[in-house]
């Protein structure tokens, strides 16, 4: 029997039962207990809040979980990543109020900067060579600098709308965080049987579902922003629509990603936005 941990509720874990199902785990969704057994495959679910998993797996009371990669690396656990899963895609990065003039990370040199992740974060800063103060707390990280807290912060940020609202510019990537399945680095022979069965599954799946095709039409003097927001394989096609000054732009992105960039999408003025899935694709 494998034991999988996966969030209870929150960002991950729709995306992660959906893996599960379309793994052909048959898992009984409706009454969320904290541990279901997988009626048709030998495993068993255990909901759980995504901070806890790294310890859980670590200790054994659960084989497998699946979490952001932000987490893991601020858990400092012995995990080890045994598939990235492509979803839930952010980016752990720190910003500054946008009037501030920023040329590099010594701008946080003897300053207050706060966060949720005083480990990825303290890293980050030894590895640049920088002191700063870090202050850790845990939520609304986002308006510590307007109340005069920090003078940065470290946060999550996806579209960076939360950032923008708040007055504040992204200054420095410092992660770039997708959702990854996690395992005890030692599992039994016989769970490691079931693991690797599981991977096979996932795998298959992944690869199948991975793409969609993107089509909107966008105001030519957005162009540019909306370029941007679309996180494509390459450029995407550009064509005139017969309407004057709106363009018609087609790319392909990855499955998980249109939730995470339509509201940036129409913001900017994209109408018409279809998606539609791909059958094959030869790249
Ligand atoms: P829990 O109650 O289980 O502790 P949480 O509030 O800590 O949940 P969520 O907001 O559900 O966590 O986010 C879970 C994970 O989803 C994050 O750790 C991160 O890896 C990922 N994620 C992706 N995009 C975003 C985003 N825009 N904001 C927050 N997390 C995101
Ligand atoms: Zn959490």
């Amino acid at each position: 029997m494998l034991k999988i941990a996966i969030q209870k509720s929150g960002r991950l874990s729709e995306k992660s039962i959906e893996l599960l199902q379309d793994c052909g785990l048959k898992i009984d969704t409706v009454q969320r207990k904290l541990i279901a057994d997988a009626k048709n495959f030998p495993a068993q679910i255990l909901y759980l809040r995504d901070d806890d998993i790294p310890q859980y797996v670590a200790d054994g009371v659960a084989d497998v979980g699946i979490i952001g990669e932000n987490v893991m690396l601020e858990s400092g656990k012995p995990v080890k990543v045994v598939k990235e899963l492509g979803f839930a895609g952010c980016r752990v990065s720190l910003a500054v109020p946008k009037d501030r003039q920023y040329d590099g990370p010594e701008f946080f040199e003897g300053k207050k900067i706060a966060t949720t992740y005083v480990r990825i974060l303290q890293n980050f800063l030894d590895e640049k060579g920088i002191s700063a103060e870090v202050h850790h707390i845990s939520g609304s990280v986002e308006i510590a600098p307007n109340i005069g807290l920090a003078d940065g912060i470290m946060d999550i940020v996806s579209t960076g709308s939360t950032l923008l609202s708040n007055g504040l510019k992204e200054v420095e990537t410092v992660l770039t965080s997708q959702a990854v399945m996690v395992s005890q680095p030692a599992l039994t022979a016989e769970k490691e049987e079931i693991l690797e069965k599981l991977l096979f599954r996932v795998n298959a799946v992944l690869k199948a579902k991975g793409y969609q095709y993107i089509l909107l039409n966008a105001p030519n003097e957005q162009l540019e922003e909306i370029i941007k927001i679309l996180p494509g394989m390459r450029s995407p096609t550009v064509l005139p629509l017969a309407e004057e000054n709106w363009s018609s732009v087609h790319t392909v992105i990855e499955d998980n990603q249109f939730w995470d960039v339509i509201d940036a999408l129409k913001e900017h003025g994209a109408q018409g936005i279809i998606i539609v899935p791909i059958e094959k694709m030869v790249s």
